[in-house]
Order: C-alpha cells, then structure tokens, then sequence
C-alpha cells in the first residue's frame, strides 16, 4: 500500500505536525518528478469512520457507502477502494460503467452501484462485472429485469428517485406508475432507493426539507427496501436525512462539507512542484505569455513544472500562491500548460534553487483555498488533478489520536 518511504513518524501524520514536510519517495521517483501528488490513504480511512459514526447517533445503525466516481475524485480510485473496504466499507458508487469495470478487478466482492444508469445494450457488460446500474427510468428498469430474465437470475436493482434534481432519476409521475405496479421489479432484488440532494451544503435552504418530504412520501409507497439520501454535506443535516446507507464523496477526500465553518475533515492531499529554473529580472520586464506580469523592481522568477495540463487552472493568473521554505510566494503571469512562474524575490536564495519542491496544496492551501482563488469549488480542483504527477501513497492515521 504504500509506496513511499515508510514515515518514521508512526502516528504523526507530517501533513498536521510538519507544515514543511515533503512528499516521501524513493530515490528514483524523487530524481525524475517534476511535480508529486502525496494521497493519504489513512486520512481518507479516517475520514470515512468519522462519517460513519456520523451515522451511528441515537442507536441507529445507518451504513457509510464510499463514492469513487472520477478517480476517487483524483486520488485513486482502485487504491481507496480496496482500503475503505478493509476499514469496513461494504458498498460503493461510480459514475461510469468503465469506472465500475476498472474498480471491479481490484474489489471483487463488494457492491458496486454506477449512478449514471443503465446505457442500452450495456446490460450484459453489468452483469459480467457484477456490477449494479442505478436504474433511472422505468425503461431502464424493463431492460434490467428483461437481462434478469435472460441470465435467469435475480439481480439487484438500485432506483434512484428524482426529488427535485430534475437531472436523473424516476419522475414523480413514473415513481408512482412503478408504486401502483410492484410487479415491475418482479425478477429483481430491490437492493436500495435513493435520491440525492440539491442544495445539501446550505443547511438553511428549504429545498432540502422539501425533497426530505417527496422522498418519504415515496417511501411509503415502497415498503421495505434500504433507503438513501445524504452526500456528504447531507450527513451534516442531521439524522433525518440519514435513512439506511450514508453516501459520501468529497469529505472522504477531505473538502469541507460545511461551506463557510471550520472543516471537520482531515487533509488528505498534498501537491508539491519542482523547481526547475530561476532567474533575474530587471525592473519593468514581463513574465510569461502575453506579458501579462511585470516585474515593479528588480526580481527574481522561479519556474516550476505544473501547469493547466495538470489541473492548475488558467484562471489563477495573478490571484493565488505557493509556499517555499515558509514563504507565501507570488503565482506571477500566465499559467502555461506545463508551467508556473513564481516571484521569488523574497524567499532566500539557498530556498528557491532549482530542484527544490513547493507547496502547491497542503497544509497551507487547501484543495478548497485553492478552488476559492480560482472562482470554482474543491470538488473541480480535485477531480481535474492531473495524471501526470508522481503519485505517493502514505498511509498514516490521523495525529490527533
Ligand atoms: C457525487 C454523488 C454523491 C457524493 O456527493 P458528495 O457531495 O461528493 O459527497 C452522492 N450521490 C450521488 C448520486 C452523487 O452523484
């Protein structure tokens, strides 16, 4: 599991006790990578029990799901598959058929449920990877239990009700079709309903109490089945909206469920980039394409190697920064796609030398800092984090314990 160097520090996670930590790695990877993406696999671990006990309030036993859809949100899906279900995790979303494939060989057991539905024509390649649709129609419903019947077995069924979205699921008038003809799911084992929620992180808007309503109201109509409603944010709404089964993303990944307070998630990634080059500038010259910075005084410009390739969004020119050796450092003119400037003019010389690592996400920006400086949100910063990072696993449990 892990893949970088073993932390010497059992128990203290570098990410909370040592602001300045870099990335471990072996020798190699070090030598070669322009930019390394550090995943905490044990902060997502923790992350996931946290939630989970979340759900354990008032003796209840509401379940926590995991969604990996997107790459585990950029972090690796086939890697935070397989450890949240050692943790005890027992069910899983994708979004893609191909991500519920990919995901299927390195967890061959546990329930995996792709939320985008059931394509026509797919429904052997479904079954063939056990995977479950999350059914969005009542078409996809008789395509399903028409592939039961053929394969001349049950097979579990997921149905997603629409409860204000108005993006996938049973409309209301199909939900009702289907609650008048139970016998539409004759042939399938009705695994979960679910519904999600459109505004979970604005605990004051009154949409959610209203698809709280409509999704009971279904529920009545359905006796029975495991129900689900909350992502992250929703579990934060308190236990009415737990139902049966949590079903969280971003917090897993450590981005804040509860916009505007303190996040109660711990940090899981870190992106450090390599110096590649620095230099002198005079007074009144520009930097980058376009020209579009220019140097007050003389200055010196280090470049390092990311850029919106990688997922550093262009719109970040001239409004975010990077820390070196302690110091905030200016993100100065365009993002290219394989690079970034810096004004490094403040930071000693011995710190800003070619080789060395800055921070570009860890404990002093976080994924949703960096989404705020970018007019975006934690979820785009992380699911648009590049492929071309040296990727370390580490696995350590939370500091604070
Ligand atoms: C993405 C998604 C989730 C997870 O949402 P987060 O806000 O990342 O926790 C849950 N349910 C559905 C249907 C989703 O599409």
């Amino acid at each position: 599991m892990d893949s970088g160097v073993a932390a010497g520090t059992a128990g203290v996670s570098p990410t909370v006790a040592e602001p300045d930590a870099r990335p471990a790695m072996d020798d190699a990877a070090n030598r070669r990578a322009g930019a390394v993406l550090t995943v905490n696999v044990g902060a997502i671990a923790a992350n996931w029990r946290g939630l989970r006990d979340a759900g354990r309030v008032a003796n209840r036993q509401v379940d926590c799901a995991a969604v990996l859809k997107a790459d585990a949100y950029g972090t690796g899906a086939r890697i935070v598959g397989p450890r949240l279900a050692a943790e005890g995790c027992r069910q899983f979303f994708v979004a893609h058929i191909e991500e519920g494939i990919a995901l299927r060989s390195a967890m061959p057991e546990h329930p995996i449920c792709v939320l985008n539905g059931l394509l026509p024509g797919t429904e052997d390649d479904f079954v063939a990877h056990g995977l479950t649709p999350a059914l969005n129609h009542l078409g996809q419903l008789s395509a399903w239990r028409a592939a039961a019947q053929r394969h001349n077995r049950p097979l579990d069924a997921v149905i997603h009700v629409d409860t204000g979205m108005h993006r996938l699921g049973f409309s209301p008038e199909e939900a009702q079709v289907l609650a008048n003809e139970r016998g539409r799911l004759r042939g399938l084992r009705l695994a979960l309903i679910m519904s999600h929620l459109v505004a979970s992180e604005e605990q004051g808007n009154p949409i959610n109490g209203e698809q709280l309503q409509r999704f009971r109201a279904f529920l009545r109509t359905m006796p029975g089945a495991p129900t689900s409603l909350a992502n992250s944010s929703g579990i934060f709404l308190g236990p009415d909206y737990h139902f049966d089964l949590l079903r969280p993303g971003a917090a897993l990944y450590g981005i804040n469920p509860l916009p505007g307070q303190p996040n109660p998630m711990l940090p899981v990634v870190t992106l450090h980039a390599r110096i590649l080059q620095t230099r002198r500038i005079d007074a009144l010259q520009t930097v980058g394409y376009g020209g579009a910075w220019r140097s007050a005084r003389p200055s010196r410009v280090a470049t390092i190697a990311l850029g919106y390739a990688d997922g550093y969004f262009r719109i970040l020119i001239n409004r975010t920064h990077v820390h070196l050796a302690g110091h905030r450092v200016p993100v100065i003119g365009r993002i290219s796609m394989d690079l970034v400037t810096l004004d490094v003019t403040d930071v000693p010389e011995a710190e800003a030398q070619t080789g060395a690592l800055v921070e570009v996400l860890g404990p002093h920006t976080s994924p949703d800092d960096l989404a705020e400086h970018a007019r975006t949100n934690a979820y785009e910063v992380m699911t648009a984090l590049g492929h071309r990072y040296a990727r370390v696993y580490v696995d350590r449990p939370e500091s604070t314990e």
